[in-house]
């Protein structure tokens, strides 16, 4: 049975950037009214023998209570998360309904992102590429998006090398103002015409919340980058969008410190999020970061929510990240995030990292192979 996500994406009608699965939807429309501070989540498990009807009732029953109810759904049972204020939802007979077996607290901090209020994995749709599921998915691209040229040309040899999304920056937080900030507006252009070209959708990175009704409009997912993990303000205007959000880890930030990011992002009603793990700051100078792949498994057991190792920013040395690339898809990863260029030498951002586009396809079936080893697909 099918555990996706509600994922209605953006429309394009008023752009020419035409998404292939594209819906009436905006991405920016909010769709959740916020929860308050003493939110309370409450697990339902059904019993495996629940009907429909008895499923429906419990649903239809939570909402007239002004409840939120969400409801997944797994081989054997089917799992209702409640959320709500901790008053109303305490005094609710939640487990006197036929079909219900049993009726727990989360007791986690962060408790719409911890594994148990769905009970099993999501799977979160970019464009129309599920992530979480047993492929592990590619997304590549540039750091940044330079020209029309490079971006069409690198967009077409990661997805000829089996990519499934495209990743390139248009807005981009550097460390130095003088170093190149990315093309804004021309840069979301030139993805939407990559996407136009190769059927590939587009993840990009927005950094402020005045940018994000533009970046919306041509992104099939959102990037919030390392340095923003823990802007609020961002993280819920991002969570009042439809559009994935992927949600990379701040390099001083701890596991708990990203879940509890995603949390601000869920509690605004968007469940359609990634977790990025890209390297931590640590006394380690051989290397940019330190990829810390503890975080793999410890997150695949405390969060639904897929997780995608970027192992480029992680190590920051081209001659390194496909041996770290491995290490991710052994360590669990739902998904790899690569950086390639054609022309590194002349790259206006992270040249040092990025692969060549032979360097990527190599690496592809070699990740295939790995992959393979574990159970999984590529
Ligand atoms: C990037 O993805 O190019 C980037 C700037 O990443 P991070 O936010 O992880 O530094
Ligand atoms: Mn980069």
């Amino acid at each position: 049975m099918s555990t996706f996500l509600s994922n209605p994406l953006a429309p394009d009608t008023k752009l020419g950037s035409a998404r292939p699965w594209s819906t009436s939807q905006n991405g920016c429309e909010l769709v959740n009214p916020p929860q308050t501070a003493e939110a309370l989540a409450m697990i339902i498990i059904t019993r495996p023998d629940a009907t429909e009807e008895q499923i429906e009732h419990i649903v239809a029953r939570i909402h007239d209570w002004g409840l939120r109810a969400e409801v997944s759904r797994g081989e054997m049972r089917v799992v209702i998360g409640v959320i709500g204020p901790e008053d109303k939802v305490r005094e609710k007979p939640l487990g006197a309904f036929p079909g219900v077996e049993s009726v727990t607290p989360v007791l986690k901090p962060y408790k719409l992102v911890a594994y148990e209020f769905r009970g099993m994995p999501s799977k979160v749709k970019v464009g129309n590429v599920p992530v979480g599921g047993k492929e592990v998915v590619l997304m590549a691209g540039p750091c940044s998006v330079e020209n029309e040229d490079q971006i069409i040309a690198i967009a077409q040899s990661i997805g000829k090398a089996g990519a499934k999304i495209l990743r390139g920056g248009a807005f981009k937080p550097r460390t130095s103002p003088y170093s190149f900030q990315g093309l804004g507006k021309a840069g979301l252009q030139l993805l939407a015409e990559a996407r136009r070209e190769t059927g590939l959708p587009i993840i990009t990175e927005v950094m402020d919340t005045k940018d994000l009704d533009l970046v919306c409009e041509y992104a099939d997912c959102l990037q919030v980058g390392a340095r923003n993990m823990q802007n609020f303000s961002l993280l819920r205007e991002v969570g009042r969008t439809r559009l994935p959000v992927m949600l990379k880890r701040g390099m001083a930030a701890s596991i708990k410190d990203l879940l509890m990011s995603a949390e601000y992002i869920l509690s605004e009603g968007n469940f359609n999020v990634l977790l990025c793990e890209r390297g931590i700051r640590t006394f380690e100078t051989m290397t940019r970061n330190t990829l810390d792949l503890n975080a793999v498994p410890v997150l695949k057991a405390e969060t639904h929510l897929p997780v995608v190792v970027d192992p480029t920013h992680g190590i920051g040395i081209r001659q390194f990240v496909p041996a770290m690339a491995l290490a991710a898809v052994a360590a669990g990863a739902d998904s790899i995030m690569i950086e390639v260029h054609n022309a590194p030498e002349l790259a206006k951002s992270d040249g040092e990292q990025c692969l060549l586009p032979g360097e990527f396809a190599d690496l592809v079936g070699r990740i295939r192979g790995v992959a393979e080893a574990i159970g999984r697909e590529l």
